[in-house]
């Protein structure tokens, strides 16, 4: 029976010592309760707590982190099948893949690429995450060669695939240091490639043709001493990718089967570029830890960034950005004031509008706990009372010569209360759509 937060808090030592990095026992106890962390974090932890909670809070599909420690990727975690029962704990992360038998001056150009390319969307930066070297040649000088330098360009972590001992352990020696991922253990090379990965500290792929010979491996890898394991079952097709992910997922979550209970890596490469998007859209949402994709280009790239992030935000928690007066463009004593609230889709939806316009403006920013215009209105969180409020606060009205207040159009019947709460300010009503916000602006300051 799965043990609650509470007796698990009555095992702990109940000093608030902190040393697990959360503050409190009963903090931690909870975390273990919903099997987040490991109880292997507290160092205090005695016999009874060990043998009563350490199996039972074990997380079912193991933490697994990859890379440098400035650019490290974490994998795994994960505690549900759907995003809507709690949440995705850590996101999908995107790999791209070189091998070494093309020649470096051709790779050149796409190294930088997968370094520079950076989207931003609602204050997040969205970057390629993980590079994959394929040793296509199978021999040590061009793949070293090309870890080397893409190690040293990107910054990023490294995947090293190979099936040869000797290539992979002169690129380990390069990667010190930096927990690259191994591509892969099999049940022909099991052993040699365990004592590599446990040699260079290394993460370790396990890749075999069927769930049972999975599952056999890394029951071999765990008694070798591997814990780091990654799951790789190769598909011809995406349906079965997805069919081998779901399974994986279930046996993990629903059945405790520990040997199923890693992260998982898939791979999608050849076909037309929409056909690429849809079978890496469908790996995103199950349950693809790593994706490796062979190509980087801007079209396939966007929606997937896109994706990503929509999936692997917390329901539970709305993206926020800071309460405060943000003022855009060229914005002056005689700029008007817009209000909105601080959920990050609108502000930057706004704030876009706004900049784009060339107008200049104060953006006032109404702490609603994460919540859109109307939802905010209707839980009384952006009221006539909480926009005056957060204005005031502002100290804006002793810095313009034009107090002027722009609110948006769904929230119009809030007028009157804002012209009683805020005298000597003239009080608007913009548009209800964003897209109208710019036209607005410009025929407001013509
Ligand atoms: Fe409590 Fe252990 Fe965490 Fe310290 S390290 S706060 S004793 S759970």
């Amino acid at each position: 029976m799965a043990l609650t937060g509470l007796s698990i808090f009555k095992l702990l030592p109940k000093t608030n010592c902190g040393e697990c990095g959360v503050p409190t026992c009963m903090a931690f106890a909870m975390k273990l309760a919903a099997k987040s962390v490991e109880l292997a974090a507290c160092p205090y932890a005695s016999d009874e707590a060990k043998k009563t909670v350490g199996a039972a809070s074990k997380p079912p599909i193991r933490l697994v982190k990859i890379g440098p420690p400035d650019a490290e990727i974490a994998i795994g975690n994960e505690t549900v099948m759907f995003r809507h029962e709690k949440t995705f704990v850590h996101q999908t992360a995107y790999a791209v893949a070189f091998s070494d038998d093309e020649p470096l001056s051709e790779l050149s150009h796409h190294i930088a690429e997968a370094r520079e390319y950076c989207l931003e969307r609602v204050g997040e930066k969205l970057r390629v995450d993980l590079v994959l070297i394929d040793n296509v040649t199978e021999d040590v000088q061009p793949f070293t060669t090309l870890v080397k330098t893409v190690a040293g360009a990107t910054g990023r972590g490294i995947i090293l695939r190979s099936t040869e001992a000797e290539p992979l352990e002169g690129a380990l020696k390069i990667l010190a240091g930096q927990r690259p991922l191994i591509h892969a253990a099999t049940p022909a090379n099991v052993e040699t490639f365990a004592a590599l990965a446990l040699k260079y500290n290394a993460s370790l792929v396990a890749r075999a043709d069927s769930l049972d010979q999975l599952a056999a491996l890394t029951t071999k890898l765990m008694s070798l001493g591997v814990k780091d394991i990654v799951l790789d079952l190769p598909s011809d097709n995406p349906a079965a990718a997805l069919q081998y992910n779901t399974v994986i997922r279930k046996a993990a979550l629903k059945a405790s089967f520990e040997p199923l209970g890693y992260p998982i890596i898939n791979f999608v490469t050849g076909r037309d570029a929409a056909s690429m998007v849809a079978d890496a859209a469908t790996l995103v949402c199950k349950y693809a830890s790593v994706l490796v994709i062979d190509r980087l280009d801007f079209e396939t790239l966007l929606p997937l960034m896109m994706l990503r992030q929509n999936i692997f935000t917390d329901p539970q928690k709305p993206i926020q950005v800071e309460p405060k007066v943000y003022a855009l463009g060229d914005a002056g004593r005689d700029s008007p004031v817009l209000a909105t609230t601080n959920f990050s889709l609108t502000y930057f939806l706004v704030s876009g509008e706004i900049e784009n316009s060339g107008v200049g403006a104060h953006l006032v920013i109404v702490e609603t706990e994460g919540m859109s215009v109307l939802t905010a209105w209707a839980a009384g969180k952006f009221s006539g009372a909480k926009i005056a409020a957060a204005v005031k606060a502002s100290g804006l009205a002793n810095q313009l010569a034009t107090r002027r207040l722009i609110i948006p159009g769904y929230v119009a019947q809030i007028s009157g209360e804002l012209e009683e709460s805020l005298p000597g300010w003239e009080i608007r009503v913009g548009p209800s759509e964003v897209a109208d916000l710019g036209p607005y602006l410009k025929r407001l300051a013509s």
